[in-house]
């Protein structure tokens, strides 16, 4: 009998086999308490120390016990448990299997370093904490499928053993035993095998996919991840955004009970930018960035003057707040700490204006800085492609106490086709996007624009999609625009290219990251939190000491041996 299964018996009842793991034990004079724990309840057991139960029983140890359900005593009676009125005084105690001395307390807000957590993972899932982030993530999945279920869509599954898939990072390779020299990747998304569904008339499809990207340790990344992964034939970013709201909006529901307003605020990658510094913003913050350059038209602060002559800009930001001077000081760390020179700021009393740069500001400039009001005024000047991601940090880490209980989504598209990181150009989302004017593509596609949309929660990158290309000349001149040679486009996507050359519908389609959206949802402190077996940082398994080398003779099966390192 489960622990939960007593709920609803009367005083007295005679209960045997109940099994569970053993809480605590405390010796209170004659008598003997244990809390005996299962997977949802826990329930006092009670027994005289002059009784034939002899066994000593430590924290973990695996039990069963027979007794008698008793109504606790009135000044015993413990209300923060669901059985806090109840107690089984136990006649028999069996011990199932003990437990080695534990390398942490299974109780919450443990302050013991995450890689031992790791290491003891099954350990770690005992507590009640992960025990629900866990839960969590299950009831999502089942709200998942009862959302798709209902609007039809197709649960389809796509092979794990790929050739590469491009969606920004490195690949996952798996070494071929059968063909010396050759590898398998593993996909970073299903996003080819996908369309390939469209392809073959399929009218919409979905998967609760693994995904598997190489990416250099990038801030609450996993290598591996789980996306709800989906595509709809003759879609278009409508379509998608539509079914995406219909879909969310039943998972906070049925999965959190948490009910949100649709349809979702939607803004292009260019307001973003200019409102809020970023492509990912946080709307539960409703301060905005101000444009202030015109302001400085006259200045005769050089480093602003040097800035305007460039074609550089002055963006800033007003809170009411008049911060301490502790405060200005740490943005200015914030600030320099991802690349700035330093954090410009005014403060605003009562017209008057202070502050380091205070004393080279014109009349004009002094008059028109009072309007926005008392309080402070922080500033960056540079250029636009600089600038807006330090005043994203600023605005995050000034107004970042606001609203912290609301949910907010935003839809951001119209995304540039292209993006450049570390000096490569890069589709900013993959390149089976289709571009929003092919023309206008082939002439500029630096400057041009791709049918591509994201969904932000609170500041968060929930999801991505895009329509795809459908025509295999557009999908041949991005391939190319991209900078592959026709060598490399005909190796790496020629199969792709062929498929698309047999009357492919126009489709669309998107995917959610599912860590991401629950670890939000919970309010975790990283999707770690809500993965039952997440790598660490550093891409590591403490808990089977994965990636592990392999020894030479299993190498050489795969036609693989290890080389010295040269350096
Ligand atoms: N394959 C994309 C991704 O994993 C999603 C999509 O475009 O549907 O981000």
């Amino acid at each position: 009998m489960i622990i939960k299964e007593l709920a609803g018996l009367k005083d007295g009842s005679n209960i045997s086999n109940l099994f569970g793991w053993v809480d605590n034990v405390r010796d209170h004079g004659g008598l003997t308490f244990i809390d005996l724990r299962d997977f949802d309840s826990t329930i006092q057991l009670v027994f005289d120390k002059e009784s034939s139960i002899k066994v000593g029983v430590k924290n973990e140890f695996y039990i069963m016990v027979s007794g008698v359900f008793s109504k606790r005593d009135e000044s015993l009676v413990n209300n923060k448990t669901s059985y806090g009125q109840y107690e089984i005084v136990i006649n028999s105690l069996e011990i199932v299997n003990e437990s080695k001395t534990l390398p942490f307390q299974i109780e919450d807000n443990i302050d013991t370093d995450e890689s031992i957590r790791l290491k003891y993972r099954y350990l770690d899932l005992r507590r009640n904490e992960m025990k629900n982030n866990i839960v969590a993530r299950s009831k999502t999945f089942k709200s998942i499928r009862n959302i798709m279920n209902k609007l039809d869509v197709l649960e389809i599954d796509t092979p794990t053993l790929i050739k590469s898939t491009p969606e920004g990072a490195k690949d996952f390779l798996v070494p071929s035993r059968k063909s010396p020299g050759s590898f398998y990747a593993l996909p970073q998304s299903p996003q080819m095998y996908k369309q390939l569904f469209m392809m073959s008339g399929f009218p919409n499809y979905y998967q609760i996919a693994k995904c598997y990207r190489d990416e250099d340790s990038r801030k609450d990344r996993q290598p591996e991840f789980t996306q709800l992964d989906i595509e709809f034939s003759n879609g278009n970013p409508a379509v998608v955004k539509n079914n995406i709201e219909i879909i969310v909006k039943h998972i906070f529901d049925e999965a959190f009970d948490i009910k949100i307003d649709t349809p979702f605020n939607t803004m292009t990658y260019e307001e973003s930018i200019s409102l809020y510094g970023t492509d990912k913003p946080d709307l539960r913050i409703k301060e905005t960035i101000s444009d202030i350059s015109a302001l400085f038209q006259n200045t005769d602060i050089k480093f602003i003057k040097d800035t305007l002559e460039k074609s550089g800009k002055v963006l800033s930001l007003h809170t009411k707040d008049t911060l301490s001077r502790k405060n200005i000081d740490s943005l200015d760390d914030s600030v320099k700490l991802i690349g700035s020179n330093g954090l410009g700021w005014f403060k605003i009393d009562n017209k008057e204006i202070t502050g380091p740069l205070a004393k080279f500001l014109n009349p004009e400039e002094k008059s028109e800085l009072s309007l926005f009001g008392d309080g402070l005024i922080v500033f960056q000047a540079g250029e636009l492609n600089e600038i807006p991601k330090y005043m994203d940090l600023l605005r995050r880490e000034i107004f970042s106490s606001n609203n912290d209980s609301m949910i907010s989504f935003t839809w951001v598209e119209d995304f540039p086709y292209f993006e450049t990181e570390d000096g490569i150009l890069q589709p900013s989302h993959h390149p089976f996007t289709a571009p929003k004017n092919p023309d206008d593509f082939e002439i500029n596609p630096k400057d041009s624009t791709a049918l591509h949309y994201d969904l932000v929660l609170n500041g968060v990158e929930l999801g991505s999609g895009s329509q795809r290309i459908n025509d295999p000349q557009v999908q041949k001149l991005v391939l190319e625009k991209w900078g592959l040679t026709k060598e490399d486009i005909d190796e790496r996507f020629g199969w792709f290219i062929e498929a698309l050359s047999y009357g492919t519908p126009q489709h669309a389609g998107f995917a959610i990251g599912i860590d991401r959206l629950v670890a939000e949802i919970l309010k975790q402190p990283s999707i770690r939190d809500v993965i039952p077996f997440p790598k660490t940082q550093s891409g590591m398994d403490p808990l089977t000491d994965a990636p592990s080398l392999i020894n030479e003779n299993d190498l050489a099966e795969y036609n693989l041996r290890y080389i010295e390192d040269e350096q």
